[in-house]
């Protein structure tokens, strides 16, 4: 489960998240809406503790994520720890960020390597069944610049789920794709889905939200307007900013 309590982060004067709780119970799937420049995306980095949130804390399976309590106050973890708790969340991002210099076998097998989780045939035997699993088995040898897009963004996925993390947070997974790309790696990620892994998803795709979120979340200025099963949030939205955000996505 993903525990966000009560998350504030600012920059400067510039209040990005207003007091952020949210819940992700495991196996469930929630999909972030909002307008351009709502947070999502510093959320998702507060959840991986690529941020650090001002006010508030998160905790992912029950282990407070950067900090831990000492009496009433949080004490930041060392750089050490972070990284560690870090390879328990897998983060996929708009463009990829791919290694351009190892093939894609060597960028899913990558990760449980240098973490010293797997030695490097098995590293390699588990890169070779994710990239099967994500239909590209016969990419191994290529590098990422010999692939598309849509390609790319499934090999992405594969290097995520080679640390077999508790969760997979994807930040607009398809935004960057051409559109005859985009349902490929949806489908990957509907796969995840119905697997049973724990996905926090910021996507604008609302079609894919209806068909795999648990949970829609709609974000605007920094607060949750208003979350709930997609046939509540996407059908009948009870709040105006909700709506207006529809009518211009959908
Ligand atoms: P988009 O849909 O465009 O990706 P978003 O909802 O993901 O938007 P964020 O990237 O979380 O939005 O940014 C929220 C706000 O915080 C924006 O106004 C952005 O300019 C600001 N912001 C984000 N990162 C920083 C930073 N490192 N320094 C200063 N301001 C930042
Ligand atoms: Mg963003």
């Amino acid at each position: 489960a993903v525990e966000v309590h009560d998350v504030h982060k600012w920059y400067g004067a510039h209040r990005v998240l207003d007091g952020i709780d949210l819940t992700v119970r495991p196996g469930e799937v929630t999909v972030i809406l909002g307008p351009s420049g709502s947070g999502k995306s510093t959320l998702l980095r507060v959840i991986n503790h690529l941020e650090k949130p001002e006010i508030g804390y998160v905790s992912v399976n029950g282990e407070l994520i950067g900090v831990k309590r000492q009496g009433e106050r949080l004490k930041e973890l060392s750089e050490r720890a972070i990284l560690a708790q870090r390879s328990h969340i897998g983060f996929v991002f708009q463009n990829f960020n791919l290694f351009p210099h190892l093939t894609v076998l060597d960028n899913v097998a990558a990760a449980p390597v240098a973490t010293g989780r797997l030695a490097k045939p098995e590293a390699l035997r588990l890169a070779r069944d994710l990239l099967d699993r994500v239909g590209l088995a016969d990419k191994a040898d290529a590098y990422p610049r010999q692939l598309s897009g849509g390609q790319q963004q499934r090999v992405a996925i594969a290097r995520a789920l080679a640390l077999r993390p508790g969760i997979i947070l994807f930040d607009e997974p398809t935004s960057a794709l051409d559109p005859e790309l985009v349902g490929e790696v949806l489908s990957v990620i509907k796969d995840l889905a119905t697997s049973g892994t724990t996905l926090v998803i910021v996507t604008h795709e609302i079609g894919f939200a209806r068909e795999v979120a648990d949970r829609v979340v709609f974000i605007d200025a920094g607060r949750i307007v208003e979350q709930g099963p997609p046939h509540e949030v996407l059908d009948r939205p009870r709040h105006e900013r909700t709506r207006d955000f529809l009518s211009k996505v959908l």
